[in-house]
């Protein structure tokens, strides 16, 4: 199955609540991917099968915070 990598830019984050709180559909899918940090950054993997839900999440960000990369 394809993986893919949903990197989310803290610095951009404006803390819109879509995808930390006021949604508890994308805030559990997040909370339960986001497994690492790097500088200004918080990652996880997730398989295809939760993509389109990543997606969606990636796509109501107004800032365009959170960006999708594929990686198998
Ligand atoms: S949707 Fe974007 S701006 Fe809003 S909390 Fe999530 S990452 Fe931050």
């Amino acid at each position: 199955m394809k993986k893919y990598r949903v990197i989310i830019n803290r610095d951009r984050c404006i803390d819109c609540g879509i995808s930390t709180g006021q949604c508890p559909t994308h805030a559990k899918t997040l909370s339960q991917l986001l497994s690492q940090n790097r500088e200004g950054e918080s990652l996880g993997v997730f398989s295809a099968d939760i993509y389109d839900r990543v997606k969606q999440l990636a796509e109501a960000c107004p800032v365009k915070a959170i960006i999708i990369e594929k990686i198998e």
